[in-house]
């Protein structure tokens, strides 16, 4: 299958009802999980690469071109997202080099910024990203826990998304899918989150764009199911797939104390990140 792009995927996804499910890679094997994961449920979805693993690679040629190749040899429809791109050197840099790599879409984050000077920002990068040819998505309301390790910011998961504001911020910025604060917050490793599902409900009959939730590990499949019933139309996912992931590495390591292989190792969590992805591509696609 050719390389699919986000612009098409959340039509399809708006046309059906449904949502596309958006998997952060960090690692090759992440991107090979959640390819394989896509195809055993046979559902399309998107590989996103977020600015935290480009920092984390030191640079983003090598993941962003390995990705291309996988996104483009699978069973079913994968496309390349750029995901919380917040500094504007590395903006440009991406959405100069996208077409290079495959990426068909990009979320601009200047979510930390006040009003005025996130519809500044995000205005002049969408500009150059539709010149580009990109889809592009922005976040309005900061949703927490994004800096992983750290201490979740204090204001999540209260922070919450105004439609009215909504409404002026996607119309200034012209960008074409919204991520809105409605209770989730990112790096959650247990299911415990509640949404805001009637804010949700006005957001999506008022703002003209498909919207986005982030932070979709913290939020249990009858919860999702009910977002995307709400109006969501593409769910983020990160942690899920690091806490499966994590957990396989660590029972392995336990049992085969003397093991060095990484290989070993890397396949329990591959293996095990991908019947992550599987299932929850039936849960988000909603088949
Ligand atoms: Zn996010």
């Amino acid at each position: 299958v050719t390389l699919a792009r986000a612009k098409d995927l959340v039509s399809a996804a708006v046309a059906r009802g449904t949502a596309v499910p958006a998997f952060n890679v960090i690692t090759l094997e992440h991107a090979e999980a959640i390819v394989s994961g896509a195809e055993s449920a046979g559902v399309g979805v998107l590989l996103q690469i977020s600015e935290n693993a480009i920092r984390y690679h030191g640079r983003f040629a090598p993941l962003l071109a390995a990705c291309r190749e996988l996104a483009s040899s699978g069973s079913v429809s994968v496309g390349i997202h750029l995901d919380h791109i917040e500094a504007s050197g590395l903006a440009r840099d991406l959405i100069d080099r996208a077409e290079t790599f495959g990426a068909g879409s990009i979320m601009v984050d200047a979510s930390t910024l006040d009003y005025v000077a996130n519809v500044a920002e995000t205005s002049r990068l969408a500009a150059d990203a539709h010149a580009r040819g990109l889809w592009v998505e922005a976040e309005l309301g900061a949703i927490g826990g994004k800096d992983g390790a750290k201490a979740p910011s204090a204001h999540a998961p209260g922070a919450r998304t105004d439609p009215s504001e909504a409404i002026a911020f996607v119309a200034a910025t012209g960008v074409d899918a919204l991520a809105v604060a409605v209770g989730s917050s990112h790096a959650m490793t247990e299911k415990s989150a509640s949404l805001d599902l009637a804010l949700l409900e006005s957001l999506a009959a008022e703002v003209p764009v498909p919207l986005v939730l982030h932070g979709s590990s913290g939020i249990s499949d009858a919860l999702l199911a009910q977002a995307i019933a709400a109006g969501v139309r593409k769910v983020n996912v990160g942690t899920a797939l690091n806490v499966a992931w994590t957990a396989a590495v660590r029972a392995y390591l336990a049992t085969e104390t003397g093991g060095v292989d990484p290989r070993r190792y890397l396949t329990a969590a591959r293996t095990e990140a991908a019947a992550v992805v599987a299932h929850l591509c039936d849960v988000i696609a909603g088949r």
